[in-house]
């Protein structure tokens, strides 16, 4: 079930949203970066790496959304890791005794049964400003940024030029603004696509929460198709956007732009600035 997309870097894609789980060989074993969203998904790809005698030393999750934070126990007891502000997010909205109910309505229901919640958000949060995972493998760069969700990481291993994007930089998936826990949405974003573009010289590979994987020419391209959509949504244009329009993989997405953009207007009308 493993592909790999660089030297010492397979991953596996979920058929639920095409979830991405990059998994990172170390020298003793291997990290495993969002580990999937359906139970068996998670134990084939525990079987798969016991097959080949990789034990799992690491877990991270790029965001504290349920589709990253999920684990299973054939993955182990390894350390699981989040920013300080992902794992904070996450021990506050998991604090009531409903937690885990709430988050079972946001699942399909088609899946719900399969998706395993009890280890769900059991993460350690770095240090605030921890610029590396903490790991014996490959350097992997922790950028961290405010887009999408408190805290949320993408992560550059360097050595293998891979950027494991989290929810950005989606072939798939329009920008999803984090309109909760930020002052400046659109800011928040851009100046998050602002740190990816840092780094894309270093990037040929790039892989999405949710998407297919690009090549070194898709890194910018998605780069700029993103801000486009960010900038058409902070004018409340209508952005000449594949990933909503009657092409779009998803058909739910459509209306999510429209709340996206609702949101941002009303929000305008609150604060009286232009944006
Ligand atoms: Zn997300």
């Amino acid at each position: 079930m493993l592909r790999k997309v660089a030297e010492g870097v397979p991953i596996h894609q979920s058929e639920f949203l095409q979830t991405n789980t990059v998994v990172v060989q170390g020298r003793a074993g291997v990290l495993v970066i969002d580990p999937g969203v359906r139970g068996d998904e998670m134990v084939c790809l525990a079987n798969d790496l016991s097959d080949l005698g990789r034990t799992v030393v690491a877990g991270f999750s790029t965001h504290p959304h349920w589709d990253h934070l999920l684990w299973h126990a054939s993955l182990g007891v390894a350390p699981r890791y989040g920013t300080a502000r992902c794992a904070a997010t996450v021990r506050d909205r998991l604090s009531d005794a409903r937690a885990k109910a709430r988050i079972a309505e946001l699942i399909p229901p088609d899946i719900v049964e399969q998706v395993p919640l009890d280890m769900l958000g059991l993460i350690t949060g770095l240090p605030a400003e921890t610029k590396q995972i903490p790991w014996d493998g490959p350097q992997i760069r922790i950028i961290e940024h405010q887009a999408h969700a408190p805290g949320h990481a993408a992560l550059l291993i360097e050595e293998r030029g891979v950027l494991v994007a989290g929810d950005l930089l989606s072939d798939v998936l329009i920008p999803l603004l984090d309109l909760n826990d930020t002052a400046d949405p659109i800011e928040a974003y851009l100046a998050a696509l602002r740190l990816l573009e840092d780094a894309a010289d270093d990037v040929d590979v790039v892989v999405p929460g949710h998407g297919s994987i690009g090549g070194a020419d898709q890194v910018r391209a998605r780069i700029e198709q993103d801000r486009a959509y960010v900038h058409a949504l902070r004018h409340a244009g209508v952005p000449g956007e594949p990933r909503v329009g009657p092409s779009a993989t998803y058909d739910w997405l459509p209306g999510v732009h429209e709340r996206q953009l609702e949101h941002l207007a009303r929000r305008r009308e609150r604060d009286g600035t232009p944006g």
